[in-house]
């Protein structure tokens, strides 16, 4: 068979010959493959620079999405990419077990001096998924360890979303993704959200946030004994829509867990790394989680590797004469020396650029060019957590009558945006805007036009 080099594909019709020889061998990830070409448009990517994708056909898109909110500072962003090419060079892989490399142990120390205080301990995993089922497995694990077996349950939140693979997508709560696969999966306890869209009229976020924080109690109390650790997502559930809660929620979960016994994981692979304005999203509780699971942003969006920071005392529980107290988990990649390199860069970046700093100038701006849509009769909700803003539109705007799902308003706004050159991927009906940190004012002023007309047009009736 002939076949001919995808990077000599070129211009529209390339860009159609390449969708067709794709969708010949291709399963793309969360995907209804049947809605290819048709309700969904394949695109073809050659190159990235900055904010920008760039298609075959020459077409530019802004990524608004960080690439399923793993980008931080741009696509290709040249010292990632130059640390990444050095450490190739030098050390790809190796076995991490019995063995140890230089972009391993700095990037453990880089974790533990800007984590939370208390997590001085880092474990390697490769993904966001395996980071979950890292914290999951260590928490139950040292429990049993401490001779104390009994504590077997899980306590998740309603709303949650925690990865793909079995034990992690038991602990999430979204049914589109879970549903199918329940007769497969673990049981967590589920308490409430604390997401203040779901508050009670006249309530506050904060309020709300404590309201489901003596429901989350209530819960550990009637299963005393039994809970490993509470897992959530720190003040914004992601693929639950961008829900976001009040850090009291955060503290009063802390304490019921110590109260308890039981362990507290913060699973902010998504909103780790400056997404909700500081560096990880506890620090806005004052709070040091026993877990914290990062990815996503961890490399920069260069490469897969996810980190599981824990305690002291969750690590010197398994030391011991005994392998079977030991942490026998592993993944063939784990700490990954160019994911590793990729961090470290991705980490200095943070500093040389006074990131943070200048992301709270850029939240301002996202606000303000945010606010005229506010008042479209469609949208019930425009919310912020730093650099995540999102517009939750119903049927019936602030009347909050979510419209039918089979309606697709959402792939209405995504198809719009993207013959205007923006990728903007909703989650059902939640439009929202998570850009590299790189974006510009103007580009910032280009999403906000295009997400003006991608409301109008899947509010449209
Ligand atoms: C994306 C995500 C995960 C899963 O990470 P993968 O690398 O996709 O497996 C877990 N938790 C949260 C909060 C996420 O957003």
């Amino acid at each position: 068979m002939k076949t001919r080099d995808p990077a000599a594909l070129t211009g529209a019709t390339e860009a159609d010959a390449w969708r067709t020889r794709d969708l010949a061998v291709v399963w793309h990830p969360c995907t209804q493959m049947k809605e290819h070409p048709d309700t969904m448009p394949l695109v073809p990517i050659r190159r990235g620079r900055g904010a920008w994708l760039e298609g075959v056909d020459g077409t530019r898109y802004l990524d608004a999405v960080s690439s399923w909110w793993t980008n931080l500072f741009g696509h290709a962003e040249p010292r990632i990419a130059e640390a990444i090419g050095a450490q190739a060079r030098e050390l790809e892989h190796v076995i991490y077990a019995g063995f140890s490399h230089e972009p391993g142990l700095l990037l453990a120390e880089a974790l533990v001096a800007k984590a939370p205080p208390g997590l001085t301990r880092v474990f390697y995993g490769d993904n966001g998924s395996a980071a979950v089922e890292i914290a999951l497995k260590m928490s139950f694990h040292s429990h049993a360890n401490h001779g104390d077996a009994r504590r077997t349950r899980f306590i998740a939140l309603g709303n949650g979303y925690h990865g793909e693979t079995l034990g992690a997508l038991s602990m999430g709560d979204i049914p589109l993704y879970r549903r199918i696969y329940a007769p497969l999966l673990l049981e967590p306890l589920f308490a409430p959200s604390p997401d203040a869209y779901e508050a009670e009229p006249g309530e506050s976020p904060e309020a709300c946030a404590l309201r489901r924080a003596d429901q989350l109690e209530a819960l550990f109390a009637a299963n005393e004994g039994q809970v490993c650790a509470l897992i959530v997502e720190p003040l914004v559930q992601c693929a639950g829509g961008m829900r976001m809660y009040h850090p009291a929620y955060l503290r009063r979960a802390r304490e019921i867990c110590d109260a308890h016994g039981a362990h507290l994981i913060a699973d902010e692979i998504a909103v780790g790394f400056g997404r909700t304005g500081t560096l990880f999203a506890c620090e806005q509780a004052g709070i040091s989680p026993d877990f914290l699971c990062l990815s996503k942003g961890l490399t920069g969006g260069f490469l897969p590797l996810s980190a599981v920071l824990t305690t002291a005392a969750v690590y010197d529980a398994f030391l011991d004469d005994s392998r079977e107290r030991a942490f026998l988990h592993s993944h063939s990649y784990t700490g990954n020396p160019l994911g590793c390199a990729a961090a470290l860069a991705s980490l200095a970046i943070f500093d040389s650029d006074d990131v943070l700093a200048r992301n709270r100038g850029r939240a301002a701006r996202m606000a303000a060019l945010a606010a005229p849509l506010a008042s479209h009769p469609n949208v019930a909700q425009v919310r912020q957590t730093g650099m995540v803003l999102a517009f939750e539109l119903t049927a019936d705007g602030v009347g909050r009558t979510p419209y039918p799902s089979a309606d697709r308003r959402g792939l209405r706004a995504y198809r719009h945006a993207l013959s205007r050159g923006v990728l903007l991927r909703p989650l059902g009906d939640v439009l929202y805007w998570m850009p590299p940190y790189c974006v510009g004012e103007d580009e910032l002023g280009h999403l906000a036009d295009v997400t003006a007309t991608a409301i109008e047009e899947a509010t449209r009736p």
